[in-house]
């Protein structure tokens, strides 16, 4: 699933790859997806941009959106994945969520794995998680310290440090993907209660907050997701699937793994200890 560095990441992508390109035509799902969500029916996207030049593209919390120059804007959610290719691209897949096809033949090819929503939209998409990632205060923003705080002090203090960063769309964009390398950066246990957390430790996890994600950005987004050319993205997890046999990388103890608030969670017990 992507988070905010791989939805800004993939915005950059789409603005470099097909900004400025004109739509020759919008392909319906070639089989129908039980969990993939559209406004009104796929096939009547074509109609509404055939034709049409990208204007620009957007990522903020776990949106990535491209903006038509006729005003209609294409968004996809955090569970769907876009690749570009040639039109007759062997390697692409062939069972897709919506393609779309632009007149120099290229394409953008949408996939849904578990659940997703791609929607066309004119500005007026009234959906919460659409509304808060939108109107989320950014990381990399000069106000976001006293957002931070203010957030901290309004919390309850019995709130795990990872339901504070990942729910309740408080920071949208942080998931359980980049929370387990900013608790770690930050030294502090997934179940740590935030009313348990010294000045010290807030400031580490306000400094945690803003440095992985800057990392993570500025290198394309994590290695445990693809990119818009189906890339592995850059950024290497430290606590991840991919380093569980590792090891800490700090102190070389065991990473634990652990079903927690809908989703696993990786830490080191020694670097993050629950006290
Ligand atoms: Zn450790």
């Amino acid at each position: 699933m992507i988070e905010l560095p791989e939805a800004l990441n993939i915005a950059k992508q789409l603005q470099n790859t097909v900004a400025g390109k004109t739509v020759s035509r919008v392909l319906p799902p070639t089989k129908a997806h039980k969990f993939c969500w559209y406004s009104g029916e796929p096939t009547e996207y074509d109609e509404k941009i055939r034709g049409h030049g990208v204007h620009s593209a957007e990522g903020f919390g776990i949106f990535v959106e491209l903006i038509f120059d006729n005003g209609q804007r294409l968004c996809i959610n955090d569970g769907v994945n876009v690749r570009f290719s040639d039109v007759d691209d062997t390697n692409a897949t062939k069972n897709y969520q919506l393609k779309v096809e632009f007149t120099d033949d290229t394409a953008l090819v949408f996939t849904v794995a578990m659940y997703g929503g791609i929607i066309m939209h004119d500005g007026s998409y009234d959906n919460e998680y659409y509304r808060k990632s939108r109107n989320a205060f950014s990381p990399f923003s000069p106000g976001f310290e006293s957002h931070f705080r203010k957030l901290v002090a309004e919390s309850k203090p019995t709130l795990s440090a990872k339901a504070f960063l990942a729910t309740e769309q408080r920071f949208p964009g942080i998931g359980n993907g980049v929370l387990q390398d900013i608790l770690f950066a930050a030294q502090i246990h997934p179940k740590k209660k935030i009313g348990k957390l010294t000045d010290q430790e807030a400031d580490n996890l306000l400094f945690a907050v803003v440095s992985v994600l800057r990392e993570m950005t500025d290198l394309g987004g994590r290695d445990t997701e693809k990119d818009l050319f189906g890339n592995i993205c850059g950024y290497e997890t430290k606590m991840s699937r991919h380093t569980l046999a590792a090891g800490c990388p700090v102190c070389g103890g065991e990473i634990r793994k652990e079903a927690y608030l809908g989703g696993s969670v990786y830490y080191c017990p020694i670097c993050q200890p629950i006290l």
